[in-house]
């Protein structure tokens, strides 16, 4: 076992997503996972059925006594519901800034609609955590939401990157699942220059859990010292293959097969 990751992110019931698919994923990347849960959600695979998010100094004192105990080699957060939640998260996590590496998932609308985080939340997220981050991990309507821009193709995807990286993070992971076409392409946009990861579409309803799942094997690979491109050909070689091999549970958007 190698890697000590904080995942700091909100409960999927059904097992597809958030801290469950992030656990999954860690460890079957040979990581330590470590859980600091903002919110529960009664979810299941055709979608968001409640949220109770967690008191927020509650959330603070799971990441504290983590952090002093067993410490971490990377962190990552996922759903943070409330602007209240993402400024404590910042809080808590700044210190690591610049000696772990951070990757921000910043989840606001889930596949089948739902907010997973607060509408005027968005403006605490670019406030607080874009700083914060070594790596920015939106898909193509949290890009828009971020940056303000319309996105329609592989130039906007690189024209959003670009912006969030003037907006303050190191690196961002432009993920291009919701763009039409028969290939997928992740654009990973670094102050040097922009980096492909194309892969043939999946014709799957059996894709929950995507976004979490990279997002936390990328921040595995960190963890266990690889350098970032190494991390999201890594991380998105396992998704491929989770999305690939989904066992088809449930009755809507059923979750990744994570023991591959
Ligand atoms: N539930 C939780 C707790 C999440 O963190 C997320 C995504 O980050 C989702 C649900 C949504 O997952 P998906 O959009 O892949 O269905």
């Amino acid at each position: 076992m190698n890697g000590r990751i904080l995942i700091v992110a909100g409960s999927d019931s059904g097992g597809g997503a958030g801290i469950q698919a992030d656990i999954k994923a860690v460890t079957a990347l040979d990581g330590y996972a470590m859980t600091a849960i903002t919110a529960l959600t009664a979810q299941d695979t055709r979608g968001v059925h409640g949220v109770h998010a967690v008191p927020v100094p509650f959330i603070r004192q799971q990441i504290r006594v983590v952090l002093d105990d067993i410490g971490a080699d990377a962190v990552k957060t996922g759903m943070l519901a409330t602007a209240e939640i993402i400024d404590a998260v910042a809080d808590e996590i700044a210190p690591l800034a610049g000696r772990v590496p951070i990757v921000i998932d910043p989840v606001m609308v889930s596949k089948g609609g739902q907010r997973l985080l607060d509408e005027g939340a968005t403006a605490a997220l670019v406030a607080r955590l874009l700083p914060l981050a070594d790596l920015l991990t939106p898909n193509v309507p949290e890009a828009e939401a971020l940056t303000g821009l319309e996105i329609r193709d592989l130039d906007g995807q690189r024209e959003a990157g670009g912006r969030l990286l003037a907006m303050g993070a190191r690196a961002v992971l432009m993920k291009g699942g919701h763009l039409p076409g028969p290939e997928v392409t992740d654009l990973l946009v670094i102050p040097e220059g922009e980096i492909y990861f194309t892969g043939e579409r999946v014709d799957t309803p059996h894709t929950h859990g995507t976004g979490c799942t990279l997002a936390s094997a990328i921040a595995a690979g960190l963890g266990q010292g690889l350098a970032l491109p190494q991390a999201v050909a890594r991380a998105s070689a396992y998704v491929d293959l989770a999305i690939q091999t989904a066992p088809g549970y449930g009755h809507g958007h059923g979750p990744l097969n994570h023991s591959h």
